[in-house]
């Protein structure tokens, strides 16, 4: 692979792991007759990457190679691309599509990234920092010694532990914060490729799927920030139907705007969030206002934590100028001034309790040995697919809903294609809102990017069609939209979280009417046409097709993702419903509390980060009142 920037950017020395037959794919799904990358060095890639996912992932896909490559009789080798494309249309048919899927995603992932990947780190390069990395005080678990002592323990550093660690710090308890990943610094992200970004910054490598019908994709951060490091940096208070629903559905006091309203108001400041600058927005977000407003619907430029963004598109694979105010620029540098220390490369392993009571957390360190941290109260805050597990592996794990009442926020995608050149990976990668259906369906429109080169996964087609849907995607727009659903899904297991959630019928048809109102937006701006991801119906042009398409759509066949799972360990007063009381201590045992998404009762129905920091402060609140 000497072509490739993957090997001039520190992966040297990364194992590959062995996909039998993955250059035959890479030269059948992108043939270098027609213009597409050097399957060797591609293959490679893919290898690399496939050797960073987890055991299951990495040998499903292994599986799904072996299997096509011989279901394909030694077709995917032939020197004629129209007989390559022709094996794999057939094997499609014979219901292998969901295997080709995940070949090609993981193909179109590699490819793009390394395709944009000189062009990533120039741009990552044009300006200096927004602002250096914080001071933090941290220190690896090799580091770290076998026994110590705290006030309170916090489990996880993302948005919902540092929240609640700053405030405990604050109130002069002596904190220790516990992550299972590293520091990332802002010079890795101007410099690192960007699939080892990828890679690296989320768990399992980006590979975490709920299980069901349709599949979700549930990528989910990991590393000191959580899941902040890695966010859109969009920023919404909750609705206020929302609180009131939380507090009088759910009973959760915490949840009463008049006293969620302060907290609310110290993020908004902390995270000093702001409207998207139109000069900075790009094309993406600007073309999405002129179709809203070419219909007269709702929209605005969206509120972010990113003061001094440059519009890279860079978000989801960490900001190269920390200019996303995630909290590690923030609550966790303000925790640390107050004498808070992090502990990284620590996973949490189990709770200890003696007597109904925590006493502390056992951590694994990453050559496998054990320490022990000794606290009265403990903290939990992994993120909504991570808490119930670990509680479950403490023995804490008895309530019968937790792990249930998941709600994932469900996403879906389409794009427009223009005849003039949007380009969308230029500008901010999430920048505007058409909130039309927002208050009607709880459908929430976002105009919504990739870093360069990663969008291209969701392209259709293969072969020479694929590499021409390629070239063109500067043509296009890309516009997400959430739905507020019901909480349908389960974390279940105790050593690794496994994932389950299928749509119910409603939410899947409001997936569905969340294409339809895309679509028009997309039409509106002067789209000439739209790829709706509705497989029946993949092309439309006008709103007519547009019409008849959604229509006669199946929302099962529809390719679903989701970034705001929530409410696997919800707070409340009725302790039949509820693991966690409404004043966020876990339900039979004293010390353990949950200040993290699990707590939150139902969909937060908008972008949750905010409302997750001001829950875990109103949470710390409540652990000092009961601890003074
Ligand atoms: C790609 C993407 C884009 C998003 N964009 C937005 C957005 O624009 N706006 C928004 O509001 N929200 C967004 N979100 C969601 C938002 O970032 C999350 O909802 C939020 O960060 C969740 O907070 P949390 O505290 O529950 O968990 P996290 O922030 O995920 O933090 C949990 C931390 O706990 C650590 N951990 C887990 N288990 C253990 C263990 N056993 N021991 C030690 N440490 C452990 C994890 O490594 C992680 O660092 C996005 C999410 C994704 C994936
Ligand atoms: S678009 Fe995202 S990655 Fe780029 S500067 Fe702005 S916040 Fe940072």
């Amino acid at each position: 692979m000497p072509n490739s920037p993957l090997s001039q950017t520190h992966w040297d020395g990364y194992p590959e792991f062995s996909l039998p037959g993955i250059v035959e794919f890479c030269r059948a799904i992108l043939p270098p007759e027609f213009g597409g990358p050097d399957p060797e060095a591609i293959g490679s890639l893919v290898q690399k990457y496939a050797g960073f996912l987890p055991p299951p992932a990495r040998y499903g896909l292994r599986a799904a190679t072996c299997a096509i490559k011989l279901g394909t009789y030694g077709q995917l080798r032939s020197a004629d691309p129209d007989v390559r494309v022709k094996a794999l249309r057939r094997m499609q048919k014979f219901g292998a599509g969901q295997a080709i899927d995940a070949i090609k995603t993981v193909i179109l992932l590699a490819s793009g990234a390394d395709k944009y990947s000189d062009d990533i780190l120039t741009r990552s390069n044009i300006n200096p920092y927004a602002r250096p990395d914080s001071i933090l005080d941290i220190t690896p678990s090799s580091e770290w010694g076998s026994l110590s002592y705290y006030d309170a323990i916090v489990i996880g550093s993302g948005a919902g532990g540092a929240m609640a660690a700053r405030n405990l710090s604050r109130a002069g308890l002596s904190v220790v914060i516990v992550e299972e990943g590293r520091r990332h610094s802002v010079e890795e992200f101007r410099s690192n490729h960007p699939l080892r970004r990828w890679a690296e910054l989320y768990r399992d490598s980006g590979a975490t799927v709920a299980l069901g019908i349709p599949p979700v994709v549930l990528p989910i951060g990991r590393g000191v920030g959580g899941t902040t490091l890695v966010n859109s940096g969009t920023c919404y208070r909750p609705p206020t139907k929302v609180m009131l629903r939380w507090r009088d559905e759910s009973g959760l006091d915490l949840a009463n705007p008049d006293d969620l309203n302060p907290f609310l108001d110290d993020v908004w400041e902390t995270l000093k969030i702001g409207p998207v600058d139109l000069n900075i927005m790009g094309n993406n977000g600007l073309t999405a206002l002129r179709g809203a407003g070419e219909l007269k619907w709702a929209n605005a430029p969206l509120n972010r934590n990113a003061p001094g963004c440059g519009g890279c598109c860079q978000c989801a694979i960490g900001c190269p100028r920390n200019a996303k105010y995630g909290v590690h620029l923030n609550a966790l540098p303000d925790a640390c001034e107050n004498g808070a220390k992090i502990l990284t490369n620590a996973r949490v392993v189990r709770i200890a309790t003696e007597g109904g009571r925590a006493t502390g957390v056992i951590a694994l360190r990453e050559n496998g040995t054990h320490l022990e941290i000794r606290a009265p109260i403990v903290v939990v805050a992994c993120g909504a697919t991570e808490t119930p597990p670990l509680l479950r592996r403490s023995h804490l794990g008895h309530h019968p809903r937790l792990g249930k009442n998941l709600a994932l926020h469900p996403a879906i995608g389409i794009s427009g294609r223009f005849d003039e050149e949007i380009t969308p990976w230029k500008g901010v990668l999430q920048s505007a809102s058409v909130e039309e259906f927002h208050d009607s369906d709880g459908i929430l429109i976002e105009a919504t990017s990739t870093p360069p080169g990663m969008g291209s996964m969701v392209l259709p087609g293969i072969g020479k069609d694929l590499l021409n849907e390629i070239s063109q995607a500067n043509m296009l727009c890309t516009l997400g939209a959430m739905i507020g659903d019901d909480g349908n899904g389960s974390v279940i297991g105790s050593r690794n979280s496994i994932v389950t959630y299928n749509l119910k019928n409603h939410d899947g048809k409001r997936l569905v009417k969340a294409i339809w109102a895309m679509g028009k937006v997309l039409l509106a701006a002067g789209a000439s046409e739209v790829l709706t991801g509705i497989p029946s119906h993949p092309v439309v042009r006008t709103v007519e097709e547009l019409e008849n398409a959604t229509k006669s759509a199946n929302y099962k066949s529809l390719h679903v993702a989701a970034f705001h799972p929530t409410g696997t360990c919800a707070a409340g007063s009725d302790p039949q419903k509820h693991p966690v009381d409404p004043s966020g201590s876990l339900r039979g045992v004293i010390g353990v509390w949950v200040a993290d998404a699990s707590i939150i009762p139902s969909c937060p129905e908008v972008n949750p980060q905010v409302s997750i920091m001001a829950l875990a402060q109103s949470v710390a609140g409540k652990i000092i009142e009961a601890s003074s």
